[in-house]
């Protein structure tokens, strides 16, 4: 389990401040604006419906499919239109979507598929790896992804056109202010000092008081308002430091493949469901998903202990409530299966900062739940 050799060293190319840019660059590439839909998977983060929305296009959400964290052909079909111009499909927690049913949909329809590589770069559904089937694929590397860079993600084009116009438009965008650096840089060394899972809940509460203060940069831009200032690129120093952390990827992978066996192997619980997983996939779990009967008690029980145990999404596009669904257009109970999981799905990390005892005593708790 090794990224495609294509796909890895086209990360330190087309990097922009952070992964939705990156998904808005190969967007625009593709020609896609106003009058436009895009279909995208509902259990997401705001980030996905940003990029479309500041393309002019609008977002159209398919369910995830029954037990698990991903959309299917089954889900995508039916939200298919004929203003549709291209389908985002995500590999939700490193769990990859199954591109042998999703590719022949798409090519049906006569549409591009743009792969969300956040959570994974190295799953595999077959043979084949993930972010090589598609005709472009986008990465994030702010907290909690596979590569922690502070902020930033990448643009992987396969099509030599559509790399060029992505680059074109990578050229005519500003990077950053320094002041701006500063913070990312401030909080990428706090990040690096201060995680490690005992410290979760610590960190989680000092980073949502700073980023409600504007210290930090905070993951969810306002959706309408974040998409005026977020069009940059990469600075060329994240750009060296995403190298460096690049240069690491083999054990940050060991060390997933390590941590998710673990869970996986350990974890047996009534008041747990494992997520399903594509028949003849092969996963490497940027977090380990569970499915527990009663979340909030779990989360409540992790936070006593200080066990590292995450909440999202708590929404279908998280972090938005109800009343601002219509702003990204999701229709309240559009996705059942999305809204469902929301209520009720829990991650545990696998990056290299989780230990034998960590594992130890997260599979004590979640065993004892
Ligand atoms: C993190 C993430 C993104 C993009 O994140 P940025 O904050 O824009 O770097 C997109 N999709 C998913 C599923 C993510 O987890």
């Amino acid at each position: 389990m090794r990224p495609d050799p294509q796909f890895l060293s086209a990360l330190p190319q087309l990097t922009f401040y952070r992964g939705r840019v990156a998904l808005y660059a190969i967007l625009k590439a593709l020609g896609v604006g106003s009058g436009d839909e895009v279909v995208t998977q509902a259990f997401t983060c705001s980030a996905v419906p940003e990029a479309i929305l500041a393309t002019g296009a609008t977002p159209v959400w398919a369910d995830t499919e029954q037990g698990g964290v991903n959309a299917s052909v089954g889900t995508f079909e039916p939200v298919i239109s004929p203003q549709c111009r291209a389908i985002i499909v995500q590999h939700t927690f490193g769990i990859p979507t199954d591109m042998r049913d999703v590719m022949p949909l798409a090519e049906k329809h006569g549409l591009p598929v743009i792969e969300d590589c956040c959570h994974t770069l190295a799953s595999g559904i077959g043979e084949e790896l993930v972010g090589t089937w598609g005709i472009g694929s986008f990465t994030s590397y702010e907290w909690g992804k596979p590569v922690v860079c502070g902020l930033g993600g990448s643009a992987i084009v396969r099509d030599a056109e559509l790399h060029a116009k992505v680059n074109h438009l990578w050229n005519t965008l500003p990077e950053p202010g320094s002041v701006r650096m500063m913070k990312v840089d401030l909080q990428y060394a706090a990040f690096k000092a201060m995680y490690k899972p005992r410290n979760y809940w610590r960190l989680k509460r000092a980073f949502r008081r700073l980023a409600s203060s504007g210290l930090a940069e905070g993951n969810y831009a306002p959706v309408g308002e974040g998409s005026k200032g977020f069009a940059m690129r990469m600075t060329q120093p994240m750009c060296e430091r995403l190298k460096g952390v690049l240069a690491n990827l083999d054990s940050i992978i060991d060390h997933q493949v390590w941590a998710g066996q673990l869970y996986a192997g350990r974890i047996h619980s009534q008041n747990l469901t494992n997520v399903r997983v594509p028949a003849g996939s092969r996963v490497v779990y940027g977090r380990y998903p569970l499915i527990a009967t009663n979340k909030q008690a779990l989360l409540a029980a992790a936070m006593e202990a200080g066990i590292e145990v995450a909440d999202w999404y708590t929404s279908p596009i998280q972090p938005l409530g109800p009343r601002d669904w219509p702003k990204v257009g999701y229709k309240s109970g559009s996705c059942p299966h999305a809204e469902a999981l929301s209520q009720s799905l829990v991650s545990l990390p696998t990056n290299q900062k989780v230990s034998d005892s960590d594992i130890e005593r997260t599979v004590e708790l979640m065993n004892g739940f």
